[in-house]
């Protein structure tokens, strides 16, 4: 499934990704708003907010995405539109 950008987290916009810089390594990662439950969920970002996702130049994530929200089963292979 393919995200679009969007500037920033809110998570009355569903479906789509907005870039975070963590620490002063400025890691690089994406909040995700689960299109289903609207759940907010990091991926990427070195990792630090439990994700163990890593994100390719193209935007493409791997492993594939869970929702991690109770209830939810939205479970895909997701690529960020505009990652870089
Ligand atoms: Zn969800």
């Amino acid at each position: 499934m393919n995200l679009p950008r969007v500037p920033n987290y809110d998570d009355t916009n569903r479906g789509v990704w907005s870039p975070f810089v963590y620490g002063p390594e400025r890691r690089q990662g994406a909040v995700v708003v689960c299109p289903d439950c609207g759940g907010g969920m990091s991926v990427g970002g070195g990792n630090v907010f439990g994700s163990s996702h890593a994100i390719a130049g193209d935007g493409t994530v791997t492993p594939s995405v869970v929702c991690p929200y109770a209830g939810c089963s939205w479970h895909v292979f997701v690529r960020l539109e505009g990652w870089r």
